[in-house]
Formats: C-alpha cells, structure tokens, sequence
C-alpha cells in the first residue's frame, strides 16, 4: 500500500517566508493604494554584472553550433571553473583545497539539504538557534530531527546552540557531542561572524569527537573587517572534519540563475567510510550537473573585470547596511551584523515581539522585515533587516521607520 514519507507530515504548519507572504497579501488586498517595501527576504536586487551576461550569450550561441555545443557537463563541473575556484576562493587564502574537490551545483540551498543524504539516520545534529530553516526542515524531512514540540517551536532531537547577545551571537562548543555540527558564518540572520581562532576551536573539536562541520559560507564576499576566516580550510585540521558550501548567489547576484559549489576534502572520512567517495557517488546517481551556460557564467565572476563588477554590486549592498544601521545608532535600537554582512539583526525596541514588531512595520510603515522567532527560540524579540533592496527603497524605508518609532515614543 503507498505510504507517505511521514516525516513530512511532522513538518510544522508553513515555511517562516510563507507566512510572511500571506500576511503581506493579506495587508496589500486590504490596501492596495500603498508602496510596500520589502527588506524582508534574502533575495539580490541588482541586476547581474555586465561580464557575467556576455558569457552567458556567447554560451548560449555556442549551444546553438554542432561545433560548440554541449550536452552533459562532466560530474564535478567544468575543470576551468574549479580550477577558478580554487585560485580565487582557496589558494589566495592559504587554503590547501584541489581543483578535484570541488562539487559544482545549482546552489547551496539545495547541497545544504541534499548532503544529509549520505549521513545515517541515526546521526544527531547541531544547530545555532536561530538558523537558517533548511538545515533543520532538511534533516527532520529524513528522519533525523525526532518530534516537533509545537510549545517550544524545537525538534526533540536537536542540539540547539543558543547565539544571543550574551553568546556575541555565536555559538558554544555544546554539552551533549554531536555527530554532525551546522556552522554559518557570516551568519544568517544574524550577521554575526567569528574569528580565525574561534573556528579553529570548532575544527578542534570536532576532530576530536568525531563529528562532521558543515560550514556554510554563503556570505563570505562581505567580509571586510581581518581575522575573520572566509573559509573553514584556513583552519589547520579542517580537511579532515568540514564540508564547505559556497553560492553564487549573494556574491553575484545568481538567485535566479543557480550555481554554488560542495567542497569536501579527499581525507575527510567517518565510520570507516571516504566521505568524499560517499558525496560523489550519491551526485553522480542524483544529480546531472549545472548548464553550460551558468558554469560559464560562474566563471567569468572570476574574471578580472568580473572580480571587478561583483564587487561594485557588493559595496552597493554594504553601503545599504550601512544606512540601516546609522538609522538604527539614531534611534539607540542595538543591533548587530551589517559589517561583514547584508543582513542587520536588531532588537525589537520596547520589548516588543518579533510578530509585533513585524505587524507594526507593515502595518504603519509598510516595510516588511523578517521577524526573528521565524529563525528560533533565541530570535524572540529580534528582527532582521537585509540590506538587498535598491538604494532608494532602502532609504525610504529607513525613512518611514523613523517616522514610525518617533511616534511610538511620543
Ligand atoms: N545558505 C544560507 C545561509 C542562505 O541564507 C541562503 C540563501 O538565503 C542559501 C544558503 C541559499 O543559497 P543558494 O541561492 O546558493 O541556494
């Protein structure tokens, strides 16, 4: 008789953005006469570099010649584009990584939930509370994650790694030892970021119990400040316990267009087991690869004058955070983040709820934010902001915010 994958079914009721969307529907049918600004979702704004849209046409033309056309791409990507990789985002920073490591895919969205497949059941997670929803979404989807405890919004099987205020949003090492620990660092939401030397405490430890990092590195392009890793391979110890994530995504505004990359060092082993072969064999069966034209795409980021036009879009979006946060300092609201990252995480001023917080942006302001205790318990009362909209959005929403705290206070 046909079953469902019952796991499904223990997913709690909709996905944190649904809800969001539902309520800015809801407000925007109720008043459709106003403009409303969304700060909410992490998604780019800025149209891709002018680099990047030339190679995708002359890919493209060559798709449409017997001479250059291309059908399937090889299991691990195109070598030119790996090996760009490993010159741009690894061996510039001292990082021993080899071209034959990296994975190309379609994004970090979809290797962040597909890698639980090669990891047992059985296996126990860790995760920063707040996080990402894929991780957790992800792992409960295969089993992992025991029960949903609806009161306290957790799984029953779930290592929470409180990051607040007090923790300078990052997490501790945990009490109980788990088998795979989920690392993002800049982090989303929060913004946060850690040191060379805290992360090294993490390979450290990890190493020592066993377990496997899975550092998410999305952000890695607003780095600006030094001693922060913009990879989990400059820590000594780290090719033998981490998978690294990498995206396309926010550093060149491929949201729509899809490519990031799987890094998992060849001696990273568990159980006996290559955990490199185990990844291999599972895309090689699943998955067929990115297009011709996006991997060209991908590699002409690195491009010198890709390089160059990716980093204006960047500077863009930093220059937003910057403006949210001068706001947020005039009006004494503490907030972290928006340094080596798009997003600004603040604390909801007079002790509101997130929700509350949120109902009173859309509603008074009509800017959408993303409210915090969508990404966990320890984001009750906090509030992310993303610096992706467009320059004048974003000051306009600055604008309005003001406008709607100067009232609140009065
Ligand atoms: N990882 C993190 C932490 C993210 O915040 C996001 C997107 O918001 C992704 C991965 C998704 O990246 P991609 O677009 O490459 O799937």
């Amino acid at each position: 008789m046909f079953k469902i994958n019952e796991n499904y079914l223990k997913l709690p009721g909709s996905y944190l953005f649904s809800t969001i969307a539902k309520k800015v529907s809801a407000y925007s049918a109720a008043n459709p006469d106003k403009e409303i600004i969304r700060l909410g979702i992490g998604d780019v704004t800025l149209p891709l570099a002018p680099v990047v849209i030339d190679s995708l046409h002359n890919a493209v033309d060559e798709m449409g010649k017997a001479e250059t056309f291309h059908g399937y791409a090889p299991d691990l990507g195109y070598e030119f584009l790996r090996n760009a990789i490993v010159e741009h985002d690894y061996k510039k920073r001292g990082a021993d990584i080899s071209a034959d490591e990296i994975f190309v895919s379609d994004g970090a969205k979809s290797d962040s939930g597909n890698i639980g497949d090669i990891f047992s059941v059985d296996n126990k997670i860790a995760v920063c509370d707040p996080v990402y929803p894929v991780y957790v979404d992800t792992n409960a989807m295969a089993g992992r994650t025991g029960d949903y405890i609806p009161e306290q919004q957790k799984w029953s099987n779930v290592i929470y790694m409180p990051c607040t205020a007090e923790t300078n949003f990052a997490p501790e090492l945990p009490k109980e030892t788990p088998d795979i620990i989920y690392l993002c660092f800049p982090n989303n939401p929060t913004g946060s970021t850690i040191t060379k030397d805290e992360l090294q405490r993490w390979v450290d430890y990890a190493n020592k119990v066993g377990a496997v990092i899975i550092y998410d590195a999305a952000y890695e392009a607003y780095i600006s400040e030094e001693n922060v890793p913009h990879t989990i391979y400059e820590c000594e110890g780290a090719r033998t316990c981490a998978i690294e994530l990498r995206s396309f995504s926010k550093n060149a505004g491929f949201t729509g267009t899809r490519c990031g990359y799987t890094v998992i060092p060849k001696e990273l082993e568990r159980d006996g087991h290559n955990i490199y072969a185990t990844w291999y064999r599972r895309q090689a069966t699943k998955f067929n690869g990115v297009s011709w034209p996006v991997q060209c795409a991908a590699a002409a980021v690195f491009s010198e004058e890709g390089q160059k036009q990716i980093k204006e879009n960047i500077s863009y979006y930093q220059e937003n955070a910057r403006i949210i946060a001068s706001a947020l300092d005039e009006l004494g609201i503490y907030y972290t983040g928006g340094k080596n990252s798009p997003y600004i995480w603040l604390k909801c001023p007079n002790n509101m709820g997130s929700w509350e917080f949120f109902d009173l942006l859309l509603n008074e302001a009509n800017v959408v934010g993303t409210p915090g205790e969508g990404f966990g318990e320890n984001g009750a009362g906090y509030f992310r902001l993303t610096s992706f909209g467009d320059r004048e959005n974003t000051i306009e929403a600055v604008e309005r915010i003001k406008k709607v705290l100067a009232n609140l206070s009065k």
